[in-house]
């Protein structure tokens, strides 16, 4: 994406290179970007000043990492503070109660209350076992009661009859009554939404709150409100103790900064992501991927991330000073960049955070071939002796025979490895040795 935040901040810091701190001089038109960001992401405004506050106190001082420049570095401060701040106490569903557990939804008419009531009610039949029982407390629209009724029946659960001249109260409480004598596990009640936030429909949700004491109280939002998001959370924050939040319609094109808002707002976590109209679009909420969204670059800064935290830079520089120094490249190098692959999370994990495009050349590719091959090959290096893996030329005929009996594979692949190895040595050679701290770079940034 060309607006990506990596893009911009790395552009920003081409003439900073080799500082090795975040200081308060360099981090100004940084952090204005970040800004920048957010708000194009639709995050409300005085969210993102709280939030760019609280990633400038983290970044200030902070080493560079590596291969990080500080433009890099800042994402990742950023990131992760995406991710602490929305992931934090992301949970399923609490039903810990006397059964029936209720569970109140919440927000305004649109927001997806009724298509999310029967999704949850097809995620607790399907994921926790249990009898699941819907109502509509929506007495205004009497359209609201037939659709909650229809889409209750697709997800399998059972649906409580309301009527529009009935008081929400005593729906409440026939529908409580019935779930205790049947033997109900949870009892949903879906509640009457209006366009814009109203007294009375606070005053009313408020009282169905008292009465009927549920032990999760769900907060729907549409992901696409945006700015607007944060005015409706805070009144139904002010009204309700909430205890999660749903965002709907996160398939949309949103850039998702209505998660931070509302969160940051309620202080409620978020708990499932609505993906799509049918019934069976819900997911537990995935605040890394989520974040990756709001920053508009896909899983890179994930990938940023995985590539410093796996690659150890200092035995990296060991190796690229001994193949400096002449000493050359054995096989216990060999082997500790295999195991530097495996450090990074595997190949085909590696290839899930790439962007799609790659993925699909990539795709020609068998994964799970690549990495059974590498755990062969360790396998292998680590049936020689150390002699063995100092001196390859030793291994002739008998000590490769060893070898594959102790690794369990044919000669062939002994002698593949040689191969690949001995290609390996001389591409070091030729690249005595600064090359290799050039390509950990590349895979840095
Ligand atoms: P309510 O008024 O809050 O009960 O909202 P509804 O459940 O009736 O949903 C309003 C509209 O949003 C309906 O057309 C739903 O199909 C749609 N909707 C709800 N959740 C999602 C979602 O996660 N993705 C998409 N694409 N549409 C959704």
């Amino acid at each position: 994406m060309a607006s990506a935040l990596s893009d911009k901040l790395s552009r920003l810091v081409k003439d900073m290179r080799g500082q090795a701190r975040i200081t308060e001089s360099n981090v100004q038109d940084m952090l204005r970007e970040v800004r920048m960001a957010l708000l194009e992401a639709d995050v409300a405004l005085p969210v993102v000043r709280d939030f760019v506050a609280r990633v400038k106190e983290k970044a200030l001082g902070q080493e560079v990492v590596g291969s990080l420049n500080p433009g890099q570095a800042l994402v990742g401060i950023v990131n992760r503070e995406l991710v602490a701040t929305m992931g934090e106490g992301v949970s399923d569903i609490n039903l810990a109660a006397q059964p029936p557990a209720v569970i109140l939804m919440a927000g305004l008419q649109g927001a997806g209350k009724t298509t999310t009531t029967a999704k949850l009610a097809k995620h607790l039949i399907e994921k926790r076992k249990k009898k699941v029982l819907t109502v509509s407390g929506d007495v205004y629209r009497p359209a609201a009661i037939e659709q909650l009724k229809t889409v209750t029946r697709q997800a399998g659960a059972e649906w409580f009859p309301s009527s529009p001249d009935q008081k929400p109260l005593d729906i409440a409480a026939a529908a409580l009554d019935f779930a205790r004598k049947q033997y109900f596990d949870v009892l949903l009640v879906d509640t009457a939404g209006r366009l814009a936030i109203d007294e009375a429909l606070m005053r009313e949700i408020r009282e169905l709150h008292a009465a009927l004491r549920p032990v999760e109280t769900l907060f729907v939002v549409d992901a696409m409100q945006g700015q607007d998001a944060v005015n409706t959370a805070k009144a139904f924050k002010d009204a309700l103790p909430l205890t999660g939040i749903v965002l709907t319609k996160m398939d949309g094109d949103s850039r998702g900064g209505a998660a931070l808002s509302v969160r940051q707002i309620t202080g409620a976590p978020i708990k499932f992501a609505g993906v799509s109209e049918k019934i069976d679009g819900l997911e537990v909420f995935d605040a890394e991927r989520h974040a990756g969204r709001i920053l508009g670059m896909g899983d890179i800064v994930a990938l940023v991330e995985q590539v410093t935290a796996g690659v150890d830079m200092q035995a990296a520089q060991k190796l690229a000073a001994k193949v400096k120094s002449g000493e050359g490249f054995d096989l216990d190098d060999f082997l500790a960049q295999i195991r530097q692959m495996k450090q990074m999370g595997g190949l085909s994990q590696l290839m899930d955070k790439m962007p799609s495009q790659i993925q699909a050349k990539a795709g020609q590719v068998d994964m799970d071939k690549a990495e059974r091959d590498i755990r062969r090959k360790e396998g292998i290096i680590c049936s020689m002796t150390p002699l063995e893996r100092r001196k390859p030329d030793l291994i002739k005929a008998t000590r490769k025979r060893r070898i594959a009996a102790g690794a369990g594979v044919q000669v062939q692949e002994v002698n593949r490895l040689l191969n690949e190895f001995e290609q390996m040595q001389g591409m070091m050679k030729k690249m005595k040795g600064g090359g290799l701290m050039k390509m950990m770079k590349r895979m840095g940034g």
